[in-house]
């Protein structure tokens, strides 16, 4: 992995899991698995995060509330789906309130299978996507930086 130059906060949502992936994910936060060592945080707060953990499936009640959580994201963001429910809905797909995994509302970056999935797997998917949000980062400083020298070519043109 890359030298990390932020440090990217989490937000995790449940969207309708059977809890074990949730447990799995928190156990990467606690001292064994030690998530923090590359800087990542949980958050509760969307304004806050730059990537998406989410677990469990996409039914008709969260699906808008996952949208807004992710359109309350700054720029950029990384949205990581976390074990078979939220990759593709799982063993809930067929139910008549499941509409499948979290990428049929959101933009899924990174996929991390398993039954649940275990802390391995998501800190691997988490650290895939601190890559990601690496990359994502700086295209975004340089798109910047280049909309504010076109601003000021613009205005030192017109000064004349
Ligand atoms: S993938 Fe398995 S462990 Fe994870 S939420 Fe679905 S049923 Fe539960």
């Amino acid at each position: 992995m890359a030298k990390i130059k932020r440090s990217p906060w989490v937000l995790h949502y449940d969207g309708s899991s059977c809890n074990g992936c949730d447990i799995e994910t928190l156990a990467c936060l606690t001292p064994v698995y030690d998530a923090e060592r590359f800087g990542i945080i949980n958050t509760g707060d969307p304004l806050q995060a730059d990537i998406f953990l989410l677990t469990g499936g996409i039914n008709g009640q969260n699906a808008p509330v996952v949208k807004q959580l992710y359109e309350q994201m700054p720029r950029p963001k990384v949205v990581v789906a976390v074990g078979t429910c939220a990759c593709t809905g799982g063993i809930f797909k067929e139910c008549y309130n499941i509409l499948g995994g979290v990428d049929t509302v959101l933009p899924v970056d990174i996929y991390v299978p398993g039954c649940a999935a275990r802390p391995q797997a998501i800190i691997d998917g988490l650290v895939k996507a601190i890559d990601l949000f690496e990359k994502r980062s700086d295209e975004h400083d340089e798109l910047v930086r280049r909309q504010k020298h076109e601003r000021g070519t613009k205005a030192h043109g017109s000064s004349h």
